[in-house]
């Protein structure tokens, strides 16, 4: 380790104390003997990098190869400049073709998984098949919550620790009806826990093989696994190993946080007069801007606003009217070219639902708060 950062530390001094290392590209090429040094500079410079680079991709590879530490070491082969740990499966173990062709040997201990969900919940099984006879069987209800993917991988999972408890003659081999749960367990840096679980188990135990098979093709270890499995959404015993899923817990949250958001609204006293336009909580954004804010909250340049604050002596505004927010959207005479029609008394409320709701009537509500806040002296009380 030392060692290569010696020698990236050399090297880059040596490109440093260079001055005129600049980009080949730029370098104006005026007879042949300049042509010719150039070139030997750029081949010389190329080749400085490629040795960076080099060195850089040892020190990464070395630091990943530390980072699986906790991997069983079965095979340590020196690789250039680092020791590499083996993190990758036997060729074969785990194969996508369909494996329904082997599934007559006999020599081997066949294990067949399934996941099931269905309206009365969640259930994982596998069962054992060696010399025609069914010698082994687990199966196990999850939450209700839990996916249809989290099942396949929790039966693939236990089958996986039950095949590596055989004695270690015994070469078994795991059917498995579900595709993206063995794509996940091949993968070293899955997401999945679980998937991450199966992949070390598998790398520990060679002579276990997992293989792909077509679902519902009529095979006897299928359909056995399946009826299993969807038994076990019923009474099969509580599994709680498996965690939620995350859009699952995500939901919750979301949900309670918006219900204690909406209880909180509720209860408070202020702010009152947005309440009575939007009432619930949502998290889909409204579109107000601020002369919005202005206008259903009341608080701008309204006479009627500024004598409430004591900012001004009288709330009427100049046309004689009291200048209230209804008042400049409604009758002024000075907001004539934004007014809309003045709601019934009882249904001022329901006239301002209508309104925040109605993108051409926010479009006027804009210009007249705009109009309003740029000429202030018009609107002042006589
Ligand atoms: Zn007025």
């Amino acid at each position: 380790m030392d060692g290569i950062r010696n020698r990236l530390l050399d090297l880059n001094q040596k490109t440093i104390l260079k001055p005129d290392a600049v980009p080949s590209v730029n370098l104006p090429l005026q007879d042949n003997r300049e042509d010719v040094s150039s070139r030997s500079e750029r081949k010389r410079k190329r080749i400085i990098l490629q040795e960076t680079k080099i060195s850089l991709k040892c020190l990464r590879l070395k630091k990943h190869s530390l980072s699986l530490d906790r991997l069983p070491s079965c095979c340590k082969a020196k690789r250039g400049l680092f020791w590499d740990k083996r993190c990758h499966l036997e060729p074969n173990q785990i194969s996508l073709e369909d494996g329904e062709a082997n599934i007559v040997r006999k020599d081997i201990i066949n294990i067949f998984t399934d996941g099931s969900k269905t309206e009365h919940g969640v259930g994982a099984a596998f069962c054992v098949l060696t010399n025609d006879t069914w010698a082994y069987q687990w199966c196990a209800k999850l939450k209700d919550n839990n996916t249809v993917f989290q099942t396949e991988l929790t039966a693939l999972h236990e089958a996986v620790i039950y095949a590596s408890h055989l004695p270690s003659h015994n070469a078994s081999k795991i059917h498995v009806d579900n595709r993206a749960s063995i794509m996940a367990s091949s993968n070293l840096k899955s997401t999945n826990e679980t998937a991450r679980k199966i992949f070390k188990i598998l790398l520990t135990n060679p002579r276990i093989s997992v293989s792909w098979f077509k679902a519902h093709a009529g095979n006897i270890g299928n359909q056995r696994a399946d009826q299993m499995a969807k038994d076990a959404t019923q009474h099969g015993q509580p599994y709680s190993l498996i965690k939620l899923p995350k859009p699952h817990i995500k939901g919750l949250l979301r949900k309670s946080m918006l219900e204690e958001r909406q209880t909180s609204r509720k209860n408070v006293n202020t702010g009152r007069k947005i309440y009575n336009i939007m009432s619930s909580v949502s998290l889909r954004p409204t579109n107000w801007i601020r002369e919005d804010v202005i206008f259903f909250s009341q608080q701008g340049p309204f006479p009627a606003y500024l004598k409430r604050f004591h900012l001004s002596d009288s709330d009427f505004c100049s046309c004689g009217g009291i200048g209230t927010a209804l008042h400049h959207a409604t009758e002024c005479i000075y907001t004539v070219s934004w007014h809309m029609r003045k709601p019934a008394p009882n249904f001022e409320q329901e006239w301002l639902k209508r309104v925040a709701n109605n993108l051409v009537s926010r479009h006027k509500i804009r210009g007249i708060i705009k109009f309003m806040s740029e000429n202030r002296y018009l609107f002042r009380p006589p």
